[in-house]
C-alpha cells in the first residue's frame, strides 16, 4: 500500500508536466550536466516551460552552472518552489545544491537517504505546468537511477538521452548505460557526443571546422549499432567552459531558506 501511495503521489505532482526526459551518461566529467543546462537553455529559448531535477546528490553541478549557487528554495503550501533562473520563470531547477549550508558543504550518504531525497524531490516540488523536466543523474548506473525509475515507473518518462565523448573508454561505459536501458525498460532517446573536436578560434567555429583532440565518430557509430538516434555533436569550447564554470553567481544566501533534509534534521551525513 505504501509504495502504491509513493507512485501516486509521483503521478499527482508530475501530471502538469508534459515530458520527463532523464540525461545519462557511463562517467564522469564528460559533460552530462553541461549537456542537461545547454539542453534546458535551448528548450527556453524555443519558447518552453522547462524544469531541471539534478539528482546527483554527491555532485551536484547544475546551480553553478545555471548561475545560481547560493540561492535557497522556499516552502509554499504547494511544496518546495524551485529556484527560477529567469525572470519570466520559464526555468525552473532544484537540487540538493540549494538545501546545503554553503557550496563547499558534501553529501555522505548511504542508499536510502537518497532514496528518500529522491522521492521528496519527486512529491513535494511544486513545478506547475512544464513541457520538459531534465532529469540530470549521476554518473553511471547508482542508486539515485534505480530509485528515480521506481518512482516513476508508473509514470512512464519519455525516456533517456546518453552523453557521451569520443574517446573508447568513454564508449564502452555508455554502452553500458544502454544495456541499463534495456534492462529497465527505459526508451534511449538518442546519443549526445560531447567535447567532440576542438575549435581553435572564432572562425573556425563559424565554419564549423573541428581539430579532433581525440577521436571521433564513436558516439555516431555507436548510435548505429543500436539503431538509436545521434542526436549531435558538441566541440569542446573553452568560452563554454568559462560560462558554466565562473557563471555569475546570486551569491545570496536567503535566511527564510527551507533546508529540510530526509530525515527533517538538517544533517547530509549518514
Ligand atoms: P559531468 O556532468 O559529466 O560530470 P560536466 O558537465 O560537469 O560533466 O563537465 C565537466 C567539465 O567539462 C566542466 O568544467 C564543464 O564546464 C566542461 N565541459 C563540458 N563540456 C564541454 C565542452 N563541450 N567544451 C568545453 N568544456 C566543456
Amino acid at each position: 500500500i505504501h509504495s502504491q501511495k509513493q507512485h501516486m503521489d509521483v503521478g499527482q505532482r508530475l501530471r502538469t508536466i508534459k515530458h520527463v526526459v532523464l540525461i545519462l551518461s557511463g562517467k564522469g566529467g564528460v559533460g552530462k550536466s553541461s549537456v542537461t543546462a545547454q539542453l534546458a537553455l535551448s528548450l527556453v529559448q524555443a519558447n518552453f516551460k522547462v524544469g531541471v531535477l539534478d539528482i546527483d546528490l554527491c555532485g551536484p553541478s547544475i546551480p553553478r552552472m545555471l548561475g545560481l549557487d547560493g540561492k535557497k528554495i522556499h516552502q509554499a503550501s504547494a511544496g518546495w518552489v524551485p529556484v527560477f533562473a529567469d525572470e519570466e520563470q520559464r526555468l525552473a531547477c532544484m537540487s540538493i545544491g540549494f538545501l546545503l549550508p554553503d557550496k563547499n558543504s558534501s553529501v555522505v550518504w548511504r542508499g536510502p537517504k537518497k532514496n528518500a531525497m529522491i522521492k521528496q524531490f519527486l512529491t513535494d516540488v511544486y513545478w506547475g505546468e512544464l513541457d520538459f523536466l531534465l532529469i540530470d543523474t549521476p554518473p553511471g548506473t547508482s542508486d539515485e537511477h534505480l530509485s528515480v525509475l521506481e518512482y516513476l515507473q508508473e509514470w512512464s518518462p519519455d525516456g533517456a538521452v546518453l552523453v557521451t565523448t569520443p574517446q573508447g573508454v568513454s564508449l564502452s561505459d555508455v554502452r553500458k548505460e544502454y544495456n541499463f536501458c534495456m534492462k529497465v525498460g527505459l526508451n534511449v532517446l538518442g546519443i549526445i557526443e560531447n567535447m567532440s573536436g576542438f575549435q581553435s578560434n572564432f572562425v573556425a567555429s563559424i565554419l564549423q571546422e573541428c581539430t579532433n583532440v581525440f577521436s571521433t565518430g564513436g558516439g555516431e557509430a555507436m548510435a548505429k549499432e543500436f539503431n538509436i538516434n545521434f542526436l549531435g555533436k558538441v566541440p569542446i569550447d573553452p568560452s563554454l567552459t568559462l560560462f558554466l564554470d565562473q557563471a555569475p553567481q546570486s551569491g545570496s544566501s536567503e535566511k527564510d531558506s527551507n533546508n529540510k533534509s530526509p530525515d527533517g534534521q538538517g544533517s547530509f551525513e549518514d
